[in-house]
Order: C-alpha cells, then structure tokens, then sequence
C-alpha cells in the first residue's frame, strides 16, 4: 500500500532548513545532484530503480581480479572536464603517452592487414569529416546527415591527397568510417545522424581524447569519490543512507501553480519541494506520458520524440591466457569483399527485422559486418579479454540473443581477420556482454543529434529547461542527464555537468529573497 511520506518544504527558513528534494536516479547526475544536496543541507532522497548505483557507468569484475566496463570506458578531454579535473589530481587516470587506442590494425576479410601509409590516411579522412581542417562544410548544404556530409569528404580527400585507386577499397573505407561514427553516436546509420553534430554543438576538449583509467580503479572510482569523498583499490564504500536502491519511481504529479512535487514508487509517495529528474532519454521516449502528470510541454514532447537515443553492445570475450601479442591494441575490420549496392547487405537500415539481421550471407551473419572493432583495450585490467563493440539495431538484436550464438560468430570473426597474424587462436572460456538497449532503466546508451532534431529545431537545452512554479519560479521538477548538456551530451563529464547546474538552479532559488 502507498504511504504519503512529507518531507520538509518551507522555502523561508532556507538557512536552518533547505527543503526536500528527489532525485530520480542514481547514475553520475543523480549522485552528484544528490550528494552536493546533502552537503548542502537539504533532505535528499535518491530513487534508483536498479539494484546498483553508476547507471550508465558500470565496472564489472569477473575471474582473477579482471575487470571491465560495460558502460563509459573513457573520460573524452581534459581541459574543462569536470571529470578530468577531479580524478586526475588523485593518480587515478593513465598518464599521458601510455593511453591505449581503440585499435590500430585494419584487416581485410582475406585476413590481409592493411598498410600504415593506407591506414594513416584513413585515418586522416575520419579527422576530416570531424574536425574540418580546411573549412570545406561551407560548401556543402548545412542540413545535411554525417552519411552525406562523409561522402563528400571522402570523394574531395581521396582526390586531393589519394587514399585509393580501388573502387571496392573506396567503398570498404566509407563503411569503415560509418561504422565508427555509429559507435561515436550509438546510431543504426549515419544518414540519420546530423551532419552538424560535430562543431559548435557537440564541443571536443581540448587534451587526450580518450583518458583511461589506471588500473585498480575505474569509473566505479568516480561514483565511489562522489559519495564518500575518498578512493580505495578494492572500491569498498557504504552508500549513504539516502539513496534508496529497487525504488523505480512510476509518477511524478506537479502543479505549476503548486508548492510541492508528488513522487510515486511503487510503494511510497514523497512530496518533495523539488524534484531533478535524471533517467535517460531512452527512459523518456518509453514512459514520458505515463511518469508525469500533467503531461510535459509540447516543445520537451517535441525533442524527447526528435534527438536520437542510440544504442551500442559490448562484447567481452575472456580466453584461458592471450593468444595475441603484447603490442596488438586491436583492430577494424575493412570488408572490402562486399557489393555495397547490394540493399540486402545494408546493415544499417532502420527498418530491419532480427531475421534480417541474422540472415547468414556466405556463411556471415548480416549483423557481424557491424562489428566496429575486435580489441584489447583492456590489457591493464583485462589481459585475457578481447572485445568487440556493435552499435544501432544490430546492437539491440543481439542484446535479445544468447551468449552462445553471439561467441559463436564473434570468434569466427577473429579467425577470419587475425589468424593470419596469431594462427592460435584458443576456445574462449567466457562471454560478458552489456544489454543497454533492452534494459528498460535505460533504452539504449546516449543521446545524439538526427537529422530530425535539426528539422525540428530541438535541442538537449529543451530537454534540460525545468518545470516551474509561474508564480515564484521555484523549480519545480528539474532535468538532468547527458542528454540535457548543450554540448557535452553523450558523455560522463556531461551528465555531470548537468546536475551541478540543476543543484545551482535550487540553490540559487532557495537563496532568492
Ligand atoms: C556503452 C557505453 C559507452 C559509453 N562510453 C562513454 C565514454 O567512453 N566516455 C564518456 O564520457 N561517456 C560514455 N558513455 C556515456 C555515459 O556513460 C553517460 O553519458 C552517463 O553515464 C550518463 O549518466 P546519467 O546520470 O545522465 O544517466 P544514467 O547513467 O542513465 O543514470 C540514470 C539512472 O536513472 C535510473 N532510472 C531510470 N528510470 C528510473 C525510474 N523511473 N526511477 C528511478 N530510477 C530510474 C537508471 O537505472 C539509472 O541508474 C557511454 C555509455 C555507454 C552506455
């Protein structure tokens, strides 16, 4: 049965009494919303529907003291990245000069490996579809997708600096690239991805693009230091009394004329002065018009339903010990066998079904010429583990398959492309696998801009504008997450960055005279 719980709300006794606040979710927005709220001295209570604290940051541990992440792997930049700023100082991240890269060696299906002066200059192509050293989006049409906008890059790069002469080649690069922005954006295809979404929207910061974290510790370290403060190499802390685990929150009842929020779980109502609501978009496009009555703005309808919400597998393979080489980091597949005209191969459709999916072309499964990358990006924490990462549908077909079938094909992909460099290749002993796009917490893995977001005007400030009292501005219901940075969205440092702003927004109202 439900029980009304009151919390404190009286906004004139500021100083003696902040008043109440829920937050909904305890990924790093809701934790650190939350626990700069208690410091604060207001009575927070934290509803996470999970039986776990990070949400989309998530470190697994399995055999002899590995360890993995599921979710967030990397910390993107350094300078003006809260997470950055804060970790660093503790010796907790990868110094410079021993960051590990995605992978790389590029493959082909013969099980060649492709060149260093080829592969440089592939890699010089995907640095001009995002950076845009030469200014030549000012010759294309704006409104644009990243497909379009990449084709026009890789037409005008390969005639001014020469990747290839081949035709096929040409074609196997373009995927090559798409792929990886899939993985960048957690997109099905890059004709549904802005062609603006890298520039002035989604900011790049300055420093190594890709920190990782120095073994023992892990993003399960930054959810540790928000909440206790300190750091240890077993992770040990004890959550602090206010934040409430299995409590999935079903309504959120508001007034715009209204003093207090009324919060609903399954089993306990609490009416709280304000509410900083921090599920993901994913969790939005699913339940935005049951969770909130009355129902949101049109204008936050209208960019919940039109920025993209991707999705993206990883797929961690453990093997009894390493059958490659200490130096091997990873590599992309190049298939350069395949007729991209060829609808039926397009793995990136929209609209395929699982059985298209799983329709087995030369005895390879359509979804498995998804796969961006098979690495080993883990030597420090994983040394035994190989991976490979799948973005978009193909992602979610396979968090709806069984490990077995999944192993099955992603080992036969290893074969196919590294044995001719480690002719050993062993039986693995493990799969470990996330399964963001069906976990209803979730729906998938981070926001990017669509070509829909531009049409529509819509952006990640929509998602983040709070529901106010009209009479007092008191915030009422607030919105936090990655998805709601202007341009750190689809990142740790974002999500963040959003709950500092949303605690600020209380703060500073609660102060107001
Ligand atoms: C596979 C993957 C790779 C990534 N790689 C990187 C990376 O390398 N670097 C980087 O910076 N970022 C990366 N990201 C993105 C980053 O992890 C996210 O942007 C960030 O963790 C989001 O945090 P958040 O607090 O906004 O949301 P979340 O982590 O989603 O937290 C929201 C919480 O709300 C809970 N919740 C949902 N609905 C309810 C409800 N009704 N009631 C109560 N609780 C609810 C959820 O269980 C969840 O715990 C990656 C993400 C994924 C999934």
């Amino acid at each position: 049965m439900r029980k009304l719980k009151k919390l404190h709300s009286s906004k004139k006794s500021f100083r003696q009494n902040p008043g109440s606040v829920a937050v909904i979710g305890g990924g790093i927005a809701g934790l650190k919303a939350a626990s700069m709220l208690h410091a604060a001295g207001y009575n927070v209570t934290l509803l996470e529907a999970s039986d776990r604290i990070g949400g989309r940051t998530h470190t697994i541990w399995f055999g002899n003291e590995s360890y993995t992440e599921l979710g967030a792997e990397w910390v993107h930049g350094e300078r003006n990245n809260s997470i950055f700023q804060l970790m660093n100082p503790l010796g907790v991240l990868q110094p410079r000069g021993q960051l590990r890269e995605f992978g790389t060696d590029y493959g082909l299906p013969s099980g060649v490996w492709l060149q260093s002066n080829l592969t440089s200059n592939m890699r010089e192509y995907l640095n001009y579809t995002w950076f845009d050293p030469e200014d030549w989006r000012e010759e294309v049409h704006i409104n644009v997708s990243q497909g379009v906008w990449a084709r026009y890059v890789l037409e005008r790069f390969n005639r001014t600096y020469h990747i290839t002469d081949d035709p096929e080649m040409f074609e196997a690069i373009y995927d090559w690239a798409h792929r990886t922005s899939n993985a960048e954006e957690s997109a099905t295809s890059w004709f549904d991805v802005s062609g603006n979404d890298w520039g002035d929207r989604y900011i790049w910061l300055y420093g190594e693009p890709d920190v990782r974290w120095k073994p023992p510790y892990s993003y399960h370290t930054l959810a540790q230091f928000i909440l206790s403060g300190s750091i240890s190499e077993d992770g040990n802390f004890t959550l602090p009394d206010y934040i409430k685990l299995n409590q999935k929150v079903e309504s959120i009842q508001y007034s715009t004329n209204g003093q207090t929020v009324n919060v609903s779980t399954q089993d306990e109502t609490y009416s709280v002065d304000h509410v900083i609501f921090t599920g993901s978009l994913g969790v939005l496009k699913a339940n935005h018009a049951t969770l909130f009555t009355p129902p949101l703005s049109t204008r936050k309808q209208l960019a919940i339903n039109n920025i993209g919400f991707g999705s993206v597998i990883k797929i961690a393979i453990e093997f009894a010990e390493p059958w490659w080489t200490p130096t091997f980091e990873g590599l992309f597949p190049v298939w350069n066998d395949i007729d991209y005209s060829n609808e039926t191969l397009h793995y990136w459709r929209l609209d395929l079904t699982d059985a298209e999916l799983a329709t087995e072309y030369d005895g390879i499964p359509l979804w498995v010429r998804a796969i961006l990358t098979l690495f080993n990006v883990d030597s420090g924490s994983a040394p035994n583990v190989l991976r490979a990462w799948v973005a978009g549908n193909p992602a979610r077909f396979l968090d709806r398959q069984n490990s077995s079938y999944i192993q099955t094909h992603v080992v036969n992909a290893m074969r196919q492309f590294l044995s001719s460099q480690f002719p050993n290749i062993t039986e693995p002993i493990n799969l470990y696998k996330s399964n963001w796009g069906e976990d209803s917490n979730f729906g998938g893995t981070y926001s990017y801009r669509r070509v829909e977001s531009d049409a529509e005007n819509v952006w990640a400030a929509d998602l983040g504008t709070p529901i106010l009292n009209l009479a007092t501005n008191k915030p009422l219901v607030c919105f936090a997450g990655e998805a709601t940075h202007p341009h750190y969205y689809s990142t740790v440092h974002g999500a963040y960055d959003s709950a500092v702003r949303e605690v600020d927004r209380i703060v500073a109202w609660g102060k107001m005279d």
